[in-house]
Protein backbone atom coordinates (compact mmCIF):
# COMPACT_ATOMS: atom_id res chain seq x y z
CA UNK A 1 0.00 0.00 0.00
CA UNK A 2 1.49 3.66 -0.77
CA UNK A 3 1.96 5.97 1.59
CA UNK A 4 -1.14 8.63 2.13
CA UNK A 5 1.36 11.38 2.97
CA UNK A 6 3.41 12.03 -0.54
CA UNK A 7 7.14 12.19 1.05
CA UNK A 8 10.35 13.54 -0.43
CA UNK A 9 12.82 11.06 0.83
CA UNK A 10 16.46 10.90 -0.27
CA UNK A 11 18.25 7.99 -0.89
CA UNK A 12 19.06 7.73 2.40
CA UNK A 13 15.90 7.03 3.97
CA UNK A 14 15.95 10.89 5.22
CA UNK A 15 11.88 12.55 4.70
CA UNK A 16 12.21 16.44 3.95
CA UNK A 17 10.12 18.58 5.39
CA UNK A 18 11.83 22.17 5.77
CA UNK A 19 12.11 24.16 2.41
CA UNK A 20 14.18 27.08 2.85
CA UNK A 21 13.75 30.23 0.49
CA UNK A 22 16.16 32.88 -0.46
CA UNK A 23 14.31 35.63 -1.60
CA UNK A 24 16.79 38.06 -2.37
CA UNK A 25 21.18 37.80 -2.34
CA UNK A 26 21.16 41.51 -1.79
CA UNK A 27 21.91 42.74 1.69
CA UNK A 28 22.13 45.52 3.88
CA UNK A 29 24.25 44.90 6.04
CA UNK A 30 28.22 42.98 4.72
CA UNK A 31 29.26 40.72 7.72
CA UNK A 32 32.47 40.01 7.35
CA UNK A 33 31.81 35.77 7.42
CA UNK A 34 29.75 36.50 4.60
CA UNK A 35 30.63 38.82 2.03
CA UNK A 36 33.39 41.31 0.99
CA UNK A 37 33.11 45.19 1.75
CA UNK A 38 31.87 45.71 -2.20
CA UNK A 39 29.17 42.96 -1.86
CA UNK A 40 29.16 39.97 -4.61
CA UNK A 41 28.20 40.09 -8.23
CA UNK A 42 24.44 39.87 -7.85
CA UNK A 43 21.72 38.33 -9.51
CA UNK A 44 20.03 39.67 -12.56
CA UNK A 45 17.08 40.54 -12.03
CA UNK A 46 14.77 39.21 -14.82
CA UNK A 47 16.21 35.31 -12.84
CA UNK A 48 14.53 36.42 -9.83
CA UNK A 49 11.76 34.18 -9.07
CA UNK A 50 8.46 36.34 -8.86
CA UNK A 51 6.03 36.34 -6.26
CA UNK A 52 3.57 34.26 -8.51
CA UNK A 53 6.86 31.66 -9.33
CA UNK A 54 8.06 31.75 -5.57
CA UNK A 55 4.78 31.02 -4.47
CA UNK A 56 3.35 28.28 -6.95
CA UNK A 57 6.84 26.08 -6.07
CA UNK A 58 6.12 26.58 -2.20
CA UNK A 59 2.53 25.30 -3.09
CA UNK A 60 3.92 21.96 -5.17
CA UNK A 61 6.40 21.50 -2.44
CA UNK A 62 3.71 21.57 0.86
CA UNK A 63 2.13 19.32 -1.39
CA UNK A 64 4.87 16.83 -1.57
CA UNK A 65 4.82 16.97 2.65
CA UNK A 66 6.75 20.29 3.31
CA UNK A 67 5.59 21.60 6.57
CA UNK A 68 8.21 24.70 7.56
CA UNK A 69 9.05 27.12 5.31
CA UNK A 70 11.60 30.08 5.93
CA UNK A 71 12.46 32.91 4.29
CA UNK A 72 16.25 34.09 4.20
CA UNK A 73 18.69 35.03 1.86
CA UNK A 74 20.74 37.67 1.70
CA UNK A 75 18.10 40.29 3.87
CA UNK A 76 14.80 38.77 3.12
CA UNK A 77 13.53 42.07 4.30
CA UNK A 78 14.52 44.17 1.63
CA UNK A 79 12.33 42.11 -0.63
CA UNK A 80 9.35 44.59 -1.33
CA UNK A 81 6.84 41.95 -1.69
CA UNK A 82 8.28 40.02 1.61
CA UNK A 83 4.96 40.65 3.30
CA UNK A 84 2.66 39.29 0.20
CA UNK A 85 4.71 35.87 0.01
CA UNK A 86 4.47 35.48 3.78
CA UNK A 87 0.85 35.85 3.73
CA UNK A 88 0.30 33.73 0.39
CA UNK A 89 2.65 30.76 1.39
CA UNK A 90 1.20 30.80 5.06
CA UNK A 91 -2.50 30.38 2.61
CA UNK A 92 -1.52 27.32 1.21
CA UNK A 93 -2.12 23.59 2.81
CA UNK A 94 -1.02 20.06 2.07
CA UNK A 95 -1.32 16.63 3.35
CA UNK A 96 0.10 17.68 6.71
CA UNK A 97 -1.74 20.81 7.02
CA UNK A 98 -0.50 24.66 5.98
CA UNK A 99 3.48 25.07 6.32
CA UNK A 100 4.84 27.33 9.60
CA UNK A 101 6.40 30.33 7.66
CA UNK A 102 9.34 31.64 9.50
CA UNK A 103 12.19 34.58 8.65
CA UNK A 104 15.67 34.59 9.53
CA UNK A 105 16.80 38.18 9.18
CA UNK A 106 19.18 40.85 10.05
CA UNK A 107 15.93 42.79 11.51
CA UNK A 108 16.98 46.19 10.33
CA UNK A 109 13.64 46.28 8.84
CA UNK A 110 11.83 44.80 12.00
CA UNK A 111 10.64 47.65 13.46
CA UNK A 112 8.83 48.79 10.30
CA UNK A 113 7.62 44.70 9.09
CA UNK A 114 7.11 42.56 11.98
CA UNK A 115 3.36 43.53 13.14
CA UNK A 116 2.59 43.51 9.33
CA UNK A 117 4.37 40.13 8.64
CA UNK A 118 2.74 38.63 12.04
CA UNK A 119 -0.72 39.71 10.38
CA UNK A 120 0.07 37.93 7.21
CA UNK A 121 0.49 34.45 9.24
CA UNK A 122 4.73 34.95 10.24
CA UNK A 123 5.27 32.35 12.80
CA UNK A 124 8.58 33.00 14.31
CA UNK A 125 11.71 35.25 13.24
CA UNK A 126 15.43 34.26 14.12
CA UNK A 127 17.64 37.11 14.26
CA UNK A 128 21.33 37.23 13.18
CA UNK A 129 23.56 39.61 16.06
CA UNK A 130 27.02 38.72 16.73
CA UNK A 131 28.05 41.35 19.12
CA UNK A 132 26.25 43.98 21.62
CA UNK A 133 29.16 46.48 21.21
CA UNK A 134 28.44 49.54 18.98
CA UNK A 135 31.99 49.63 17.29
CA UNK A 136 33.00 46.21 16.98
CA UNK A 137 28.97 45.72 15.04
CA UNK A 138 30.33 48.34 12.85
CA UNK A 139 33.44 46.58 12.05
CA UNK A 140 31.68 43.31 11.56
CA UNK A 141 28.85 44.32 9.51
CA UNK A 142 30.65 47.37 7.77
CA UNK A 143 27.87 49.52 8.80
CA UNK A 144 27.06 51.29 11.91
CA UNK A 145 23.53 49.78 12.42
CA UNK A 146 23.45 47.73 16.12
CA UNK A 147 21.08 50.45 17.05
CA UNK A 148 18.48 49.38 14.56
CA UNK A 149 19.01 45.57 14.90
CA UNK A 150 18.16 46.23 18.83
CA UNK A 151 15.01 48.05 17.43
CA UNK A 152 14.29 45.48 15.19
CA UNK A 153 14.69 42.26 18.02
CA UNK A 154 12.41 44.55 20.40
CA UNK A 155 9.57 45.28 17.42
CA UNK A 156 9.20 41.33 16.64
CA UNK A 157 9.21 41.00 20.27
CA UNK A 158 6.39 43.57 20.83
CA UNK A 159 4.45 41.64 17.52
CA UNK A 160 4.49 38.63 19.23
CA UNK A 161 6.63 36.87 17.23
CA UNK A 162 7.65 34.70 19.34
CA UNK A 163 9.81 32.16 20.58
CA UNK A 164 12.71 34.77 19.32
CA UNK A 165 15.97 32.75 18.32
CA UNK A 166 19.54 35.15 18.09
CA UNK A 167 21.92 33.94 16.17
CA UNK A 168 25.69 34.42 16.63
CA UNK A 169 28.65 33.29 14.54
CA UNK A 170 31.73 32.93 17.16
CA UNK A 171 34.69 34.18 15.99
CA UNK A 172 37.94 34.25 17.42
CA UNK A 173 39.38 37.35 18.34
CA UNK A 174 36.34 39.14 17.22
CA UNK A 175 33.97 38.19 19.28
CA UNK A 176 34.41 35.01 20.93
CA UNK A 177 34.63 36.93 24.61
CA UNK A 178 31.25 38.22 24.47
CA UNK A 179 29.52 34.65 24.18
CA UNK A 180 28.47 35.24 27.93
CA UNK A 181 27.15 38.85 27.50
CA UNK A 182 24.74 37.51 24.23
CA UNK A 183 22.96 34.78 26.23
CA UNK A 184 23.09 37.19 29.68
CA UNK A 185 21.00 39.49 27.24
CA UNK A 186 18.73 36.76 25.54
CA UNK A 187 18.13 34.63 28.63
CA UNK A 188 17.31 38.25 30.63
CA UNK A 189 14.52 39.11 27.83
CA UNK A 190 13.56 35.67 27.19
CA UNK A 191 15.21 34.84 24.02
CA UNK A 192 16.81 31.60 23.10
CA UNK A 193 20.93 32.44 21.84
CA UNK A 194 22.40 30.55 19.61
CA UNK A 195 26.08 30.05 18.41
CA UNK A 196 26.90 28.99 14.89
CA UNK A 197 30.23 27.50 13.80
CA UNK A 198 31.59 29.60 10.80
CA UNK A 199 31.18 27.84 7.52
CA UNK A 200 33.39 27.83 4.48
CA UNK A 201 30.55 29.58 2.53
CA UNK A 202 32.14 33.23 2.28
CA UNK A 203 32.26 35.10 -1.06
CA UNK A 204 35.64 36.12 -0.01
CA UNK A 205 37.29 32.47 0.47
CA UNK A 206 38.25 33.71 3.82
CA UNK A 207 37.24 30.58 5.98
CA UNK A 208 40.39 29.17 8.25
CA UNK A 209 39.16 25.99 10.00
CA UNK A 210 41.83 27.11 12.58
CA UNK A 211 40.18 30.98 13.45
CA UNK A 212 37.37 28.72 13.69
CA UNK A 213 35.50 28.89 17.57
CA UNK A 214 34.52 25.42 18.09
CA UNK A 215 31.07 24.19 19.93
CA UNK A 216 33.74 22.83 22.47
CA UNK A 217 35.18 26.41 22.53
CA UNK A 218 32.07 27.98 23.08
CA UNK A 219 30.28 25.49 25.87
CA UNK A 220 33.82 26.49 27.87
CA UNK A 221 32.99 29.98 27.88
CA UNK A 222 29.80 29.56 28.67
CA UNK A 223 30.16 26.95 31.50
CA UNK A 224 32.18 29.18 33.58
CA UNK A 225 29.24 31.46 34.09
CA UNK A 226 26.07 29.17 33.91
CA UNK A 227 25.12 26.17 34.66
CA UNK A 228 24.26 24.01 31.35
CA UNK A 229 22.22 21.39 31.47
CA UNK A 230 21.50 19.66 27.63
CA UNK A 231 17.93 19.55 26.40
CA UNK A 232 17.17 15.77 24.66
CA UNK A 233 14.83 15.29 21.69
CA UNK A 234 16.88 17.42 18.60
CA UNK A 235 15.32 15.72 16.33
CA UNK A 236 15.77 17.40 12.95
CA UNK A 237 16.95 21.02 14.46
CA UNK A 238 20.27 21.46 13.53
CA UNK A 239 21.31 23.11 17.31
CA UNK A 240 21.73 21.36 20.18
CA UNK A 241 20.67 23.15 23.46
CA UNK A 242 20.76 23.58 27.22
CA UNK A 243 18.87 24.46 29.69
CA UNK A 244 21.23 28.10 31.52
CA UNK A 245 21.40 27.64 34.84
CA UNK A 246 18.27 25.35 35.30
CA UNK A 247 16.02 27.10 32.60
CA UNK A 248 13.64 28.04 31.20
CA UNK A 249 15.71 29.69 29.36
CA UNK A 250 17.89 27.81 26.35
CA UNK A 251 21.08 28.41 24.68
CA UNK A 252 21.99 26.53 21.60
CA UNK A 253 24.93 25.72 19.12
CA UNK A 254 24.66 25.28 15.64
CA UNK A 255 27.73 22.85 14.97
CA UNK A 256 27.83 22.22 11.47
CA UNK A 257 32.06 21.61 11.06
CA UNK A 258 32.99 20.03 14.46
CA UNK A 259 29.77 17.94 14.39
CA UNK A 260 27.58 17.81 11.55
CA UNK A 261 24.25 17.19 11.68
CA UNK A 262 23.58 15.83 8.23
CA UNK A 263 22.35 12.00 9.25
CA UNK A 264 19.04 13.84 10.57
CA UNK A 265 18.98 16.70 7.27
CA UNK A 266 15.63 17.84 6.45
CA UNK A 267 15.89 20.82 4.45
CA UNK A 268 15.52 21.70 1.26
CA UNK A 269 16.91 25.27 -0.34
CA UNK A 270 15.28 27.05 -3.51
CA UNK A 271 17.78 30.21 -4.61
CA UNK A 272 16.02 33.34 -5.28
CA UNK A 273 16.85 32.64 -8.83
CA UNK A 274 15.05 29.56 -8.55
CA UNK A 275 17.51 26.92 -8.39
CA UNK A 276 16.82 24.02 -6.07
CA UNK A 277 19.63 22.49 -4.04
CA UNK A 278 19.62 19.65 -1.73
CA UNK A 279 22.30 20.97 0.67
CA UNK A 280 24.03 24.49 1.82
CA UNK A 281 27.12 22.97 0.12
CA UNK A 282 25.63 21.11 -2.83
CA UNK A 283 27.58 21.48 -6.24
CA UNK A 284 24.89 20.61 -8.54
CA UNK A 285 21.14 22.11 -8.61
CA UNK A 286 17.84 21.74 -10.43
CA UNK A 287 16.57 24.59 -12.54
CA UNK A 288 12.99 25.05 -11.50
CA UNK A 289 12.83 28.41 -12.94
CA UNK A 290 13.45 27.23 -16.32
CA UNK A 291 10.96 24.43 -15.79
CA UNK A 292 8.48 27.19 -14.59
CA UNK A 293 9.48 29.49 -17.12
CA UNK A 294 8.62 26.51 -20.14
CA UNK A 295 5.42 25.56 -18.34
CA UNK A 296 5.81 23.09 -16.37
CA UNK A 297 2.50 21.42 -14.65
CA UNK A 298 2.37 20.74 -11.04
CA UNK A 299 3.53 17.17 -11.57
CA UNK A 300 6.36 18.00 -13.10
CA UNK A 301 7.92 19.95 -10.97
CA UNK A 302 7.39 17.72 -8.02
CA UNK A 303 9.58 15.36 -10.11
CA UNK A 304 12.16 17.89 -10.42
CA UNK A 305 12.36 17.97 -6.29
CA UNK A 306 12.48 14.28 -6.16
CA UNK A 307 15.10 14.34 -8.53
CA UNK A 308 16.60 17.03 -6.71
CA UNK A 309 16.53 14.92 -3.64
CA UNK A 310 17.69 11.86 -5.03
CA UNK A 311 20.98 13.40 -5.57
CA UNK A 312 20.95 14.45 -1.91
CA UNK A 313 24.31 13.58 -0.32
CA UNK A 314 24.78 11.69 2.97
CA UNK A 315 27.03 14.47 4.58
CA UNK A 316 28.75 18.05 3.80
CA UNK A 317 32.42 17.00 4.56
CA UNK A 318 33.40 20.38 5.51
CA UNK A 319 35.95 19.20 7.93
CA UNK A 320 37.30 16.55 4.89
CA UNK A 321 40.57 17.83 3.06
CA UNK A 322 38.88 17.03 -0.03
CA UNK A 323 36.39 19.39 0.13
CA UNK A 324 35.47 22.23 -2.17
CA UNK A 325 33.41 25.29 -1.25
CA UNK A 326 30.27 25.59 -3.39
CA UNK A 327 30.55 28.46 -6.55
CA UNK A 328 27.89 30.35 -4.54
CA UNK A 329 28.25 32.07 -1.73
CA UNK A 330 25.77 32.05 1.42
CA UNK A 331 23.68 35.19 0.77
CA UNK A 332 22.93 33.89 -2.75
CA UNK A 333 22.18 30.40 -1.39
CA UNK A 334 20.00 31.32 1.43
CA UNK A 335 21.21 30.38 5.21
N1 LIG B 1 20.58 38.29 6.33
C1 LIG B 1 19.92 37.36 7.20
C2 LIG B 1 20.69 37.18 8.49
O1 LIG B 1 21.85 37.56 8.56
O2 LIG B 1 20.11 36.62 9.41
C3 LIG B 1 19.63 36.02 6.56
C4 LIG B 1 20.69 35.41 5.72
S1 LIG B 1 22.19 34.94 6.58
C5 LIG B 1 23.12 34.25 5.25
C6 LIG B 1 21.61 33.57 7.54
C7 LIG B 1 22.48 33.13 8.67
O3 LIG B 1 23.69 32.63 8.12
C8 LIG B 1 22.88 34.23 9.64
O4 LIG B 1 22.57 33.80 10.96
C9 LIG B 1 24.36 34.36 9.46
O5 LIG B 1 25.01 34.70 10.65
C10 LIG B 1 24.74 32.99 8.98
N2 LIG B 1 26.00 32.93 8.22
C11 LIG B 1 26.38 33.69 7.17
N3 LIG B 1 27.60 33.33 6.73
C12 LIG B 1 27.99 32.31 7.53
C13 LIG B 1 29.17 31.50 7.59
N4 LIG B 1 30.18 31.66 6.75
N5 LIG B 1 29.23 30.53 8.54
C14 LIG B 1 28.20 30.36 9.40
N6 LIG B 1 27.06 31.07 9.39
C15 LIG B 1 26.97 32.05 8.47
FE1 LIG C 1 23.71 40.11 5.14
FE2 LIG C 1 22.97 38.08 6.67
FE3 LIG C 1 25.19 37.91 5.11
FE4 LIG C 1 25.20 39.53 7.21
S1 LIG C 1 24.97 37.28 7.27
S2 LIG C 1 25.92 40.05 5.13
S3 LIG C 1 23.12 40.23 7.30
S4 LIG C 1 23.11 38.04 4.43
Amino acid sequence: MSDPVPALTDRHGRVHRDLRISLTDRCSLRCTYCMPAEGVPWLAGSTMLTTAELVRIARVAVGLGITEVRLTGGEPLLRTDVVDVVRQIAALTGPLGPPEVSITTNALRLPALAAPLKDAGLRRVNISIDTLDRERFAALTRRDRLHDTLAGIAAADAAGLHPIKLNAVAMRGVNDDEVVDLVRFAVDRGYEMRFIEQMPLDAGHTWDRTQMVTQAEVLASLRSAFALTEVPGRGSAPAERWLVDGGPQTVGVIASVTAPFCGACDRVRLTADGQLRSCLFSRSETDLRTLLRDGADDETLGAAFRDCLAGKKPGHDIDDPSFLQPDRPMSAIGG
